[in-house]
């Protein structure tokens, strides 16, 4: 080894950290290892141009023109756009008056609504069409579970009646907002917290939403207790609130 690569060696290992080299005495000094080869220059990494898609012109919009419920059923078709359809029977469309002024959405079929293709139709939804005749009633108003619409958030039942997850609230979201967008109802009713989540795009829960009017796009939101939180036996005080929600509601729609 030459001054001048024992020079490079000793650089090395003073990079590295190395203060003392010893050598033994009376010997000559022990070859060092030669440096270890310099890594490679890092290499720029050109990818490739980003290639180009070229989109279908006429795409449809979310919500075409001249949307009919007719329509988006048509849409939803024999849907296959995410899991839920595994596990379904019949798709829960919605049901009720097309020129409803009252629209009430919930969170997705159960058994009975899968089986029949029908919304609310088990004992939650008795206990709806109790709540909104009975109240009505009580308050004068002249109303009947098919003067108002009644439709979920998701149209097939989730498997052992488990929320919706966010993806399929998502996918289904569409046609949800379709619906409501071609209803154009005076008011919605949001039952529960999935419905409040999908209409609101909200994180809060009915506690804190309930009693209080919404919004979703122009359209006054009254959000409540959905009807199977309120068949436990043991929420009689969100039964009362769930009935004032539901007074409030039908007086500023049918007053
Ligand atoms: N629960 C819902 O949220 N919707 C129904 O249709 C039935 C029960």
């Amino acid at each position: 080894m030459n001054n001048e690569d024992l020079r490079k060696c000793l650089e090395y290992y003073r990079d590295l950290g190395v203060k003392e080299i010893f050598r033994p005495m009376g010997s000559a000094p022990p070859p060092l290892p030669p440096p270890p080869p310099l890594p490679p220059k890092a290499v720029v990494f050109s990818p490739d141009p980003v290639p180009r898609i070229e989109l279908p012109k006429n795409l449809p919009g979310l919500a075409p023109d001249n949307d009919s419920l007719a329509q988006i059923q048509a849409d939803i078709g024999d849907c296959k756009r995410c899991r839920l359809c595994e596990g379904r029977n019949k798709i829960v469309f919605g049901s009720g008056n097309p020129k409803a002024k009252l629209v009430f959405v919930g969170e997705g079929p159960g058994a009975d609504e899968d089986a029949s293709g029908l919304p609310f139709v088990g004992r939650a939804g008795q206990l709806l069409t109790q709540m909104i005749e009975g109240t009505a009633s009580r308050e004068g108003i002249q109303l009947k579970r098919e003067d108002v619409f009644i439709c979920n958030v998701v149209k097939c039942r989730p498997p052992e009646n488990r929320a919706p997850q966010p993806d399929e609230m998502e996918i289904c979201g569409q046609f949800l907002f379709r619906q409501l967008n071609v209803l154009q109802p005076k008011a919605i009713c949001a039952l529960g917290s999935t419905a409040a989540k999908a209409v609101l795009g909200t994180k809060e829960g009915v506690t804190k939403l309930r009693g209080n009017w919404q919004k979703w796009r122009d359209i006054p939101v009254m959000v409540t207790y959905h009807p199977s939180y309120l068949l436990r036996p043991y929420n009689q005080n969100a039964k009362r609130e769930a009935w004032e929600d539901l007074k409030t509601a039908l007086h500023f729609v049918y007053d």
